[in-house]
């Protein structure tokens, strides 16, 4: 079966590496049929004000060149011009034009910031070690994801490793099972797709985003799902995508839903 990667960051992002031929010729060498490039989509000072976690507005027409140049160049890979995108909620601070916008062939919806902190941002993450913390956090990190999810107002096509929040491995006191379903159905309010996120298992939660039983309740709900590295090295261009398409296919999927070149999806039954 084809395997593909719809989520990466090169050095356009101020906390990435690579240049999106390294990426492309990595990802021709693990045969990928497809790659999507989803850089951070520019946050503004207040935000960002080193310019670590997202591509600096300045540079957002040289990272659309050289995207469009690597498809040109490599007509036998589908390779999308995306974004992934903050998810902010009231404290957003961006005017979006919907020109801007349109430009993208794909549109990860994420959420790293709860109230203006960025929750996943190891340099920060004394916060969790607050009394009650964990607890207070995680509803608001999955309050935020479901408005991000089912709000039709925006354009997110894949959400992104929608259990974000257990990467330190802080877990709340309360069960997350009924809140997977609330997650799910969100989702697919929104006609959102998600992904299998296959960094997490590096990170100290040591699993895929988000978990089994999450992933489950999204094949129940019937929410397509891709998969994505999250790549901020060429040499993770494929990390683990196989093991994550088993993990899927245990979850109950029996395709990968993958966005195209053409902003449309397309199906590859899972054989693996
Ligand atoms: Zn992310
Ligand atoms: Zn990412």
């Amino acid at each position: 079966m084809d395997l593909v990667n719809t989520h990466c960051h090169t050095g356009f992002c101020g906390h990435a590496e690579g240049s999106v031929a390294a990426y492309v010729s990595a990802a021709k060498e693990a045969g990928l049929a497809t790659l999507a490039f989803t850089d951070h989509f520019p946050l503004s000072d207040a935000f960002d004000p080193d310019g670590y976690l997202s591509v600096p507005r300045a540079s957002m027409e040289d990272y659309k060149r050289d995207v469009l140049a690597a498809r040109e160049e490599n007509p036998k890979m589908d390779i999308l011009f995306g974004v992934e995108m903050d998810y902010l909620g009231e404290v957003e601070d961006r005017i979006f034009s919907s020109e801007e916008l349109d430009g993208f062939d794909v549109i990860l919806g994420s959420v790293h910031f709860v109230d203006r902190w960025p929750f996943d941002d190891p340099a920060q993450r004394d916060r969790w070690e607050e009394p009650g913390a964990a607890d207070e956090i995680w509803k608001r990190y999955i309050e935020l994801w479901c408005q991000a999810a089912a709000d039709a107002h925006i354009r997110f096509d894949v959400m992104s490793h929608p259990d974000l929040a257990k990467k330190f491995a802080y877990y709340p006191s309360f069960r997350l099972e009924p809140l997977y379903e609330q997650m799910a159905e969100a989702a697919r309010a929104g006609g959102r797709m998600i992904e299998v996120n296959t960094s997490g298992s590096y990170y100290a939660c040591a699993e895929p985003f988000p978990a089994p039983a999450l992933l489950r309740a999204f094949a129940r709900a019937g929410v397509p799902c891709t998969i994505g590295t999250d790549a901020h090295v060429p040499e993770n261009v494929s990390r683990d995508i196989a093991r994550g398409i088993r993990l899927m296919k245990e979850a109950g999927y029996s395709c990968v839903t993958v966005p195209t070149s053409t902003r449309d999806r397309r199906s590859i039954a899972i054989d693996i």
